[in-house]
């Protein structure tokens, strides 16, 4: 199936299908690790790659391959590769495509574990990293240099739901000679696609929304497939590759995405709204906000707001770990994009290693909360709340 010929709710739930001999109507699990041959011929030829066909699922599988095909439709991508997690997916992103010497500019922004890949282990291998505001168009402009050959923004940002623009990046990279990487996790395909508005790359943590029900781990990197080819080629060598089990639990996921996405962001704007209203609450953070100062990008880069809501609560530390202790249905954990809405304080988890000075840098109050809405009623989850914002 073309990305041109249908939307993009039916490729979610359509492409990527090649049936067996069985004409199984749901997509097949191959729970295998490798595959025969018809004789010593055969197995020669698909070794040395005269003849397509799987050999090692560290190399293909067909479910695998049925997942990357489907993801690479709903983000426009020429190609797809699938990897074991988000992590996987920027490590062989940075492993496929840079040497020792070369130069990355980086969102300060970024995931936690993709801060530490670049500050920390990638400098053991001659990799180095200039870290810029999300925001600032400028400052990745001035951070170029002669071996800059990554650009790597996330966007909108966890937690402060801070954007990058897409187009204007992709430009500043176009003139570096260098590549513009996105990852997605948070907007998935429905909401945004980086590679329309000039990107190279597109990472994914499937973990979160594309999964869309907590379960299992998963990544992929997606592109030309001159840029994806070299990172496929590190992915078969050096084993980070998805299981076929859990692209088989992403392909269901997929089908649901577009539904979600819109259910969320509905939610999430009706929470957010709401949140503003709050007497406890001093500033609420949401890309769907009139009140967000780059609402007219948002406008423009995704299609709606998105799941995350961010709030900061008066008081500090304790008012916003009251909120958190009082809720009864919420779930206290750092993940995101489950059909269950989770609450989380960055400053004392998924932030709490940064000192005081960084985290203040970055914007992170220790009154932060994070909430991923979930598809239970808003008047719930209001509820939930509500019960901790009184004084
Ligand atoms: C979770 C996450 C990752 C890492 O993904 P894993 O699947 O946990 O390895 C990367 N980027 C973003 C934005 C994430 O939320």
């Amino acid at each position: 199936m073309s990305d041109s010929d249908y939307k993009l709710e039916t490729l979610a739930v359509r492409a990527g299908i090649e049936r067996s001999q069985f004409n199984e109507h749901s997509e097949a699990l191959y729970l295998t690790s490798s595959f025969v041959f018809k004789n010593a011929a055969e197995a020669a030829a698909r070794f040395s790659g005269q003849i397509p066909g799987n050999i090692y699922a560290r190399f293909t599988n067909p479910t695998v391959t049925a997942f990357q095909e489907r993801l690479a439709v709903l983000e426009g991508a020429e190609s797809c590769v699938a990897t074991a997690s988000g992590m996987s997916a920027i490590l062989s992103t940075v492993m496929g495509l840079l040497s020792a010497g070369d130069h990355v500019i980086a969102s300060s922004s970024l995931f936690g574990a993709s801060v530490q890949l670049f500050s920390g282990i990638m400098t053991r291998f001659g990799i180095e990293t200039t870290f810029v505001s999300q925001t600032d168009v400028g400052a990745w402009r001035a951070a170029v240099k002669p071996n800059t050959k990554l650009m790597f923004a996330e966007t909108p940002s966890n937690p402060l739901t801070e954007l990058c623009d897409i187009a204007a990046l992709s430009q500043i990279a176009r003139q570096a000679g260098a590549l513009l990487a996105v990852d997605n996790c948070f907007c998935t395909p429905i909401l945004q696609r980086p590679l329309d508005l000039g990107a190279d790359i597109v990472i994914h943590s499937a973990t979160k929304y594309l999964d869309g029900q907590g379960r299992v781990l998963g990544g992929a990197v997606l592109g030309r497939k001159e840029v994806t080819d070299p990172v496929y080629a590190f992915l078969r060598t050096a084993g980070p590759t998805m299981s076929a089990f859990n692209a088989w639990i992403f392909l269901k996921g997929m089908e649901t995405l577009k539904l979600r996405m819109e259910a969320y962001s509905i939610s999430a704007l009706e929470l957010a709204l709401w949140l503003e209203q709050q007497p406890q609450v001093e500033r609420v953070y949401y890309p769907g906000l009139p009140s967000h100062p780059q609402y007219a990008l948002a406008k423009q880069q995704q299609k709606t707001g998105g799941g995350i809501v961010a709030f900061d609560v008066k008081g500090g530390k304790d008012a916003a770990w009251k909120v958190v202790d009082s809720t009864r249905m919420i779930s206290i954990t750092a993940n995101l994009g489950d059909t269950k809405t989770t609450i989380t304080h960055p400053a004392t988890t998924t932030h709490g290693r940064i000192t005081q000075e960084q985290r203040a840098a970055a914007g992170i109050g220790d009154g932060l909360l994070r909430v991923a809405v979930g598809l239970e009623a808003v008047s719930d989850i209001q509820g939930d709340l509500a019960r901790g914002l009184k004084s």
